[in-house]
């Protein structure tokens, strides 16, 4: 589905502010003459809006947890569900010395807002794509914070057992076939879709958290609306405990939490 004319002129009025200054009122008054550069510059953002390409791509920039980040087509765009993954963990009593592992970490959203507001604990983002690592590197390097960390991983495969306090993950959870892809073409879809219903990577991550998690360890997961049910039978089969699901601002059942102890 495109988007309709009226969020493509809305999401233009904002694109004149960001990239040429423009203000609302010269806009609606037509008083303002485009050079040859600048009529080719919206003419090419209308193109784009056209077909479906995101916005904070063509900005380069994108709001997360009440901060801005770089993003291009290399990384998802966070989604506003994804805030509430950082607002559990910033809300536990995290001590001194706990570390955090933000299982394919893509833009560095979500590791990045624990590590800036916990200056006290070590973050760890890791990532198969070294594309993301780029974008995310781009994003610690923006933020000066000396307590993230990038490592190139597949899922947990280079982490250390019984090394992690808290492993958080919004891995790719979108069934192969499924027709919300449609209107998710110009992101990467490694980081989208999973085998197994969407379901291939809950798996994968499950069992090597059980050995790379603390006995105190937390998993944190961000799952489809209707995946609840599948991501709990997942984790009670690797011996995960006292585990809670919770609801995204929509109300659909978007979290869950779950303890080896
Ligand atoms: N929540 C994202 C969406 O609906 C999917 C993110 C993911 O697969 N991890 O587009």
């Amino acid at each position: 589905m495109l988007p309709n004319d009226s969020d493509i002129s809305k999401e233009l009025i904002f694109f004149l502010k960001d990239r040429l200054g423009i203000n609302d009122t010269s806009i609606f008054l037509d008083e303002y003459n485009l050079s040859n550069k600048e009529e080719n510059l919206i003419k090419e953002f209308i193109d784009l809006k056209s077909q479906g390409f995101p916005l904070d791509y063509i900005l380069q920039n994108t709001s997360f947890y009440k901060d801005d980040f770089y993003v291009d087509p290399r990384v998802l765009v966070p989604r506003p569900e994804t805030e509430l993954l950082v607002d559990y963990i910033n809300g536990l009593n995290l001590k001194a010395g706990m570390k955090i592992l933000d299982a394919g970490t893509g833009s560095g959203c979500i590791g990045i807002s624990i590590a800036k507001y916990n200056p006290s604990i070590t973050v760890y983002g890791i990532d198969y794509s070294l594309d993301a690592l780029e974008v995310a590197q781009i994003n610690k390097k923006n933020k000066l914070l000396d307590n993230f960390y990038l490592i190139n991983s597949d899922w947990l495969n280079c982490i250390q057992e019984r090394t992690i306090n808290i492993l958080v993950s919004n891995p790719p959870y979108i069934a192969p076939l499924d027709p919300h892809l449609e209107n998710l073409k110009y992101e990467p879809i490694k980081a989208l879709v999973a085998d197994d219903n969407g379901l291939k990577d809950f798996k994968t991550i499950t069992k090597q958290a059980k050995n790379v998690l603390s006995p105190d360890g937390i998993l944190v997961f961000e799952h489809g609306y209707n995946q609840s049910m599948n991501v709990e039978n997942i984790l009670i089969e690797s011996g995960f405990k006292n585990i809670y699901l919770m609801k995204d601002h929509q109300s659909q059942p978007r979290i869950t939490t779950a303890r080896l102890a």
